[in-house]
């Protein structure tokens, strides 16, 4: 018989802490329920089955149950554990970042597939080393932006709605490009360079970046830009930014 609180679910691991003596709480970004909080059961004991299911960035197929207030995990299976992307400073840090930025964006159990289909191949990806990364986080940056209500307007004049070849000006309260006749306030200006990357880039999908090639003053510039409204559209700041600066540098 099947029970109907317990789901199936492709997952990747965001974030994890430790709970009681032997347990430990995880956050699961998963297709199917979205954002959701397990507590797994003696995980900390080290003859633990969840032991390597359990460990942050691990992508898997769930099986969980719906209690009261939390999910339980009960079983799992590891489509890849992406344990490569610790052993290296920058891609630890940038798989950091993706799942903070994920967990930040997402409210609990909103369903988004595309999101969670774009986080797992962003971890594919930056697992081979065969795309620049910077080039990988803006563009999942782009994407987690759109896909969860704050899209930029590029195409069109976001104040009149006009139709705009580029621009050199983004306004950060309509979210978009201003055409030469609106007022170029409350935004900030960029080079029509990085206006027009910024535009390429949001409409490429992921799997056809290495097709893009940047100047890192362009990355900047972009950066600057989605950086802006990730800090201040969600629920808080996230926290590895600080250390994506400080490995930059
Ligand atoms: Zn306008």
């Amino acid at each position: 018989m099947i029970n109907l609180s317990t789901f199936e679910t492709k997952a990747v691991i965001i974030k994890t802490q430790d709970f009681k003596e032997n347990d430990k709480l995880v956050w699961l970004y998963t297709e199917k329920l979205g954002k959701i909080t397990a507590v797994v059961r003696g995980a900390k004991k080290s003859k633990s089955k969840f032991l390597a299911l359990t460990l942050p960035l691990c992508y898997g197929e769930y099986m969980v149950y719906k209690g009261k207030n939390l999910y339980t995990l009960q079983e799992g299976k590891i489509i890849n554990s992406f344990q490569g992307l610790l052993n290296d400073l920058y891609k630890l840090t940038y798989s950091s970042y993706l799942c903070e930025l994920t967990d930040i964006a997402c409210a609990d159990n909103e369903v988004n597939i595309e999101l969670f289909k774009n986080l797992v191949t962003t971890l594919y990806l930056l697992n081979t080393d065969a795309i620049d990364y910077e080039l990988l986080i803006r563009s999942f940056e782009l994407k987690l932006l759109r896909t969860t209500g704050y899209n930029l307007t590029l195409d069109n004049c976001s104040i009149c709605r006009k139709k705009i070849s580029s621009s050199n000006y983004i306004n950060l309260s309509y979210y978009g490009g201003i055409c030469d006749e609106c007022p170029k306030e409350q935004g900030i200006f960029i080079s029509k360079g990085a206006y027009n990357a910024l535009r390429f880039l949001k409409n490429l999908s992921v799997d056809k970046l290495y097709r893009l090639n940047l100047s890192q003053e362009i990355k900047d510039e972009i950066a600057k830009v989605t950086t802006f409204f990730i800090c201040n559209n969600y629920a808080r700041k996230p926290k590895s930014l600080d250390m994506l600066k400080f490995i930059k540098e």
